[in-house]
């Protein structure tokens, strides 16, 4: 954890006396650090005053869309898998290598920043119901994109699978330079570990170990896992809660054990697609990722489409923060958790989750739905949002 660094940052905005600024200039007092890997890691932690003193005790929120390569937290996934396949040998910079992923958006949008940094192309398969932004802007970092129709995991055009096969094909090739190399974000355990070495460890060093709910929805359970192998050790009373989205079938498996607890017909068609506006977290499998810190998560809340549209309007009425919808969703469990802490004694519980991305990528799907939400000051209660249906 460079966490000196962090709160060296912060001193910058002190005024100081120049004689005395002088004085502890050193070689050792630059803080420089060289290109777009300077901008990953090292993420503030805030307060959210108005949620806090709404649920009766503290929450606190990660802020990972202040990650300056891709802005969110796949920018430290991006980086881990990149490094790691570097250190196996399987990629090289500037001999023509590119990464190709499977990705609704987040990855795709850090690994497309860090490949141009680092001598690779980027190749992006992504389905074509997510929000247009995040493709333009993959294309405008230089990836290639092919955006496919959505499809469950047993179908070869499956947008992971269509990624690992053009990997293959490129490698295949005599005719193409380089390689191509699968990042595999869901199954590539480079992901977690990203998390329990840096966004863990960070979050123990800001709360000087202080905390008692860590709260993560959970896309490929990179964040989820990783943390919880991080803070778990350190906080055995600590509990791990999973957020998830409607449509998703996670909850089942943390809160019961199994996916599909509802029908066979319904499960069937909830196994291709999580039936929500939300994007980047739910899924109806178990992948890698998840399945590494799995066994450390507690409890799972399930959260509407209604209440993640009410918590992302609270969250720029009271809070001016203009968040996407996996970090409302977040946010929503998180407060349900804090009023249960609450209820149970325990008004000095500190619950800590994380802003996954801007709204401003959501702009076109999420915020469309969610921008009238509440009228125009958002007046409603907690209370009423953590009842709020589908
Ligand atoms: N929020 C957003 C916007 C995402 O794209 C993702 C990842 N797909 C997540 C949250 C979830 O993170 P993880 O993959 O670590 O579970």
């Amino acid at each position: 954890v460079r966490l000196e660094d962090h709160t060296r940052r912060k001193s910058l905005y002190v005024p100081v006396d120049e004689q005395s600024a002088r004085g502890t200039l050193n070689a050792e007092s630059e803080v420089i650090a060289t290109g777009i890997e300077g901008l990953i890691g090292d993420t503030p932690l805030i307060k959210l005053k108005s949620l806090s003193e709404a649920a009766g005790c503290e929450i606190l929120v990660k802020c990972e869309y202040l990650n300056g390569a891709g802005n969110s937290p796949k920018d430290r996934v991006a980086l881990s898998m990149i490094n790691h396949a570097e250190e196996e040998g399987l990629l090289v910079p500037d001999r023509g290598d590119t990464i190709y992923e499977g990705t609704v958006g987040s990855t795709g949008i850090s690994l497309a920043a860090v490949c141009r940094a680092r001598g690779y192309k980027a190749y992006i398969c992504m389905p074509n119901d997510q929000a247009t932004e995040k493709s333009d802007l993959l294309l405008k970092l230089g990836a290639t994109v092919e955006r496919v129709r959505p499809a469950s995991i047993v179908d070869q055009d499956q947008f992971v699978n269509l990624a690992r096969r053009r990997a293959r094909e490129h490698t295949d090739d005599p005719d193409r330079p380089g390689r191509g190399f699968f990042a595999d974000q869901f199954e590539n355990t480079a992901n977690y570990l990203a998390h329990q070495n840096s966004t863990g460890p960070e979050i123990y060093a800001q709360t000087n170990g202080r905390l008692d709910v860590f709260v993560a929805g959970a896309g490929t359970g990179g964040t989820i896992s990783g943390v919880a192998l991080a803070l778990k050790p350190l906080l055995p009373e600590m509990k791990v809660i999973l957020a998830d989205p409607q449509g998703s079938g996670l909850y089942n498996k943390i809160k019961y054990g199994v996916m599909f607890s509802s029908t066979e017909a319904e499960g069937t068609r909830r196994r291709h697609q999580v039936d929500s506006i939300v994007e980047g977290i739910g899924i109806n499998r178990v992948t890698r990722n998840f399945e590494a810190g799995m066994h450390l998560i507690d409890d799972a809340v399930k959260v509407t489409d209604q209440q993640a549209m009410m918590m992302a309007r609270w969250l720029v009425e009271k809070e001016g923060l203009f968040v996407g919808a996996s970090s409302a969703v977040n946010c929503v469990a998180a407060a349900s958790v804090a009023r249960q802490m609450v209820k149970e004694g325990k008004r000095d519980a500190r619950v800590v989750t994380v802003l996954c991305d801007s709204g401003t990528r959501h702009l076109s799907k999420f915020w469309k739905e969610a921008g009238d939400v509440g009228g125009a000051d958002a007046e409603f209660t907690l209370d009423e949002m953590l009842k709020a249906e589908k």
